[in-house]
C-alpha cells in the first residue's frame, strides 16, 4: 500500500520537430498520456531537418493549441542529448511513434544508442490509428504549399497557419 503513494510520478517524454504537429504527432500523444503520469514534449529548438517551416515560436503555439484538452501533456525546448533532457525530467521513458517499416531502421539504432547511453531511460515505440501511419510533417508541408485542403491532416488552427505561409500577401 505505502508503495503505491510513495510512487514516482511516471514521466515520459515524447521528442520531435513538430514542424508542424499533425494528428498523427496527437494520436500519438494520447496514447501516451494514457500510459504515462505526465508527458513532457521536447520540442527540438535546432530540428534535424533544418531549416524548419515554422518558427519555434509558431511551433510551440500549434502545439500549446493541441494539448489544451490534455491535462498531463506540456511541451519544452530541448537541445542537445534527449537523454541528458529525458534525465533533467526525471522521465522514465522516451516515446515515439512507429508508423511503418521505413521508419523502423533508423529509430532501431538512436533507441539502441540511447539506451548506450542512458540504460535506465526506455524507448516506448506507439502505432497510431491506421489513419495516420502514412502521414507526416513534411507531407503536409508538401500539399499546403501547393494550396491542398490539409483539414484531415491537422488541427484547424495549424491549417490557417499553413495557409498564412503558403498565401503570396503572406
Ligand atoms: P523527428 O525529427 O524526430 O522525426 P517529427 O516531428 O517528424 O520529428 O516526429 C516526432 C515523432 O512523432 C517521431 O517518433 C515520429 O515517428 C512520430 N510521428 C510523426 N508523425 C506520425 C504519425 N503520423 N504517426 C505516428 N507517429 C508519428
Amino acid at each position: 500500500m505505502s508503495d503505491k503513494t510513495d510512487a514516482e510520478p511516471k514521466i515520459a517524454i515524447y521528442p520531435g520537430s513538430f514542424d508542424p504537429i499533425t494528428y498523427g504527432h496527437i494520436d500519438i500523444l494520447e496514447r501516451a498520456a494514457a500510459l504515462f503520469d505526465k508527458v513532457v514534449i521536447a520540442l527540438a529548438v535546432n530540428p534535424r531537418k533544418v531549416p524548419p517551416l515554422f518558427s519555434l515560436e509558431e511551433r510551440r503555439e500549434m502545439i500549446l493549441e493541441a494539448i489544451s484538452a490534455m491535462p498531463n501533456v506540456e511541451v519544452a525546448d530541448v537541445e542537445g542529448l534527449m537523454v541528458d533532457f529525458a534525465r533533467q525530467h526525471g522521465a522514465i521513458a522516451l516515446i515515439r511513434g512507429l508508423r511503418a517499416i521505413s521508419d523502423f531502421e533508423y529509430e532501431f539504432q538512436m533507441s539502441l544508442t540511447n539506451r548506450k547511453l542512458a540504460p535506465r531511460v526506455i524507448t516506448v515505440f506507439l502505432m497510431p490509428h491506421d489513419n495516420y501511419t502514412y502521414l507526416n510533417s513534411s507531407i503536409v508541408r508538401e500539399v499546403a504549399s501547393f494550396g491542398g485542403d490539409v483539414s484531415q491532416f491537422v488541427p484547424p488552427g495549424v491549417a490557417r497557419r499553413l495557409k498564412e505561409k503558403f498565401s503570396p500577401s503572406g
